[in-house]
């Protein structure tokens, strides 16, 4: 008899874990799997950290986090999306997985449904199950990645409780236009369904990005430090949204994380002082880069934003059967049904030097025109 709780049967990692396998053969590959920026944290912002930690802010926080990091944020947020956040609606995360963790954990119930764009972020999917929800998947490939009103109400039932937004998206990089998120929100308000946005990729936009908080209060907003300063081991995000939310997910959060890194939330009040505009170009450049060097022979998706590209694989094969090919050719991409109900794409992520790139680029291309 095993003592686990059954809910850990719930989450299955054997996706990623048969990547990461297959990869372990590889000597220095070209790695176009990582997931996060090549940048370091700003020094302004390292400096700041180091300055909290000698000053002796290495106790807890308050568990909503400290307050002039959460007024930064809501006059952040006024700027952005014109919303007035009150400091009780504001709450510090251990990164966005806190964030997600937290309020799946207050919202979710048996048999509640959430309704997850396919392709979506790994955890989503997960952390719906662990809490007993039901995963409703909306498939968005025939629809260029966004989202079509119709096929999204079609999903929703009496038991539909959250949809779980991500824009920019990973892994497609897609970034929803104004008018989309009227429509996605029109619909969720109509029914009541309370909208989720993931926008820790939001700095990351080669077009203009709007939130969806900005036309809809029914909704809960995570953004975060992680990709933005380069600084996913520091563990910060924030939730904005509805008093009652946040109250439940800081009441979780109180018996569970306590608090966001301390130094980290003191380092954040410096990241208003750090210029990232001259990495995000750096990224635009290597987004056009391979998306032009992969789109002579392979179907590219949208890469609005983030640092993803969602790739077709060649007729004749499955994301998972290129993946392998791709591995055994000594580039490391991940499979689209990582991701996906299907499997069908692949990902590869960007942030590598632009010789990387191109090295692996000129690989998959060659394995494609071979197929
Ligand atoms: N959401 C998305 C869409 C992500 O890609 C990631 C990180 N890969 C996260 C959330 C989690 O980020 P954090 O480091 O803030 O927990």
């Amino acid at each position: 008899m095993s003592l686990l709780a059954k809910r850990t049967s719930r989450v299955d990692s054997s996706g990623i874990r048969r990547v990461f396998e297959l990869a372990r053969s590889m000597k220095d590959p070209i790695n176009l799997s990582i997931g996060q920026p090549d940048f370091d944290v700003p020094d302004e912002v390292k400096t700041a950290a180091i300055k909290a930690i000698a000053a002796g802010h290495n106790s807890y926080t308050p568990t909503n986090g400290i307050v002039p990091l959460r007024e930064q944020l809501i006059a952040d947020e006024k700027v952005f999306t014109n919303r007035d956040y009150k400091l009780d609606q504001m709450l510090i995360t251990s990164g966005v997985s806190g964030g997600l963790f937290l309020s799946l954990l207050a919202l979710v119930e048996d048999g509640d449904e959430v309704i997850i764009p396919d392709p979506y972020f790994v955890m989503y999917k997960h952390l719906v199950n662990l809490n007993g929800g039901k995963a409703v998947y909306l498939d968005t490939y025939d629809d260029g990645f966004s989202i079509n009103p119709d096929k999204l109400a079609a999903l929703i039932t009496p038991k539909t409780k959250i949809l779980l937004l991500n824009s920019p998206g990973n892994p497609t990089g897609r970034i929803f236009n104004p008018a989309e998120l009227q429509a996605i929100a029109r619909v969720c308000d109509k029914h009541g369904v309370l909208i989720i946005t993931d926008e820790i990729y939001r700095d990351f936009a080669y077009t203009p990005m709007q939130s969806i908080s900005q036309y809809t209060e029914n909704c809960l907003l995570l953004g975060g430090y992680s990709k933005s300063f380069g600084m996913t081991g520091w563990r910060l995000g924030y939730a904005a949204g509805p008093t009652e939310i946040i109250e439940a997910m800081a009441m979780l959060q109180q018996y569970s994380f306590v608090c966001a890194p301390s130094f980290a939330q003191y380092a954040a009040l410096a990241c208003p002082q750090a210029d990232m505009s001259m990495q995000l170009s750096d990224y635009a450049v290597k987004r056009d880069l391979m998306f032009e060097a992969l789109s002579r022979s392979f179907e590219v998706g949208a890469a609005d934003g983030a640092f993803y590209l969602f790739v077709k694989a060649p007729d004749g094969h499955t994301g998972d059967s290129f993946t392998e090919l791709a591995i055994d050719n000594n580039v490391l991409i991940i499979p689209g049904s990582v991701f996906s109900e299907r499997n069908s794409h692949f990902r590869i992520c960007y942030t590598v030097p632009n010789e990387k790139l191109l090295a692996g680029a000129k690989i998959l291309c060659s394995l494609a025109d071979q197929t």
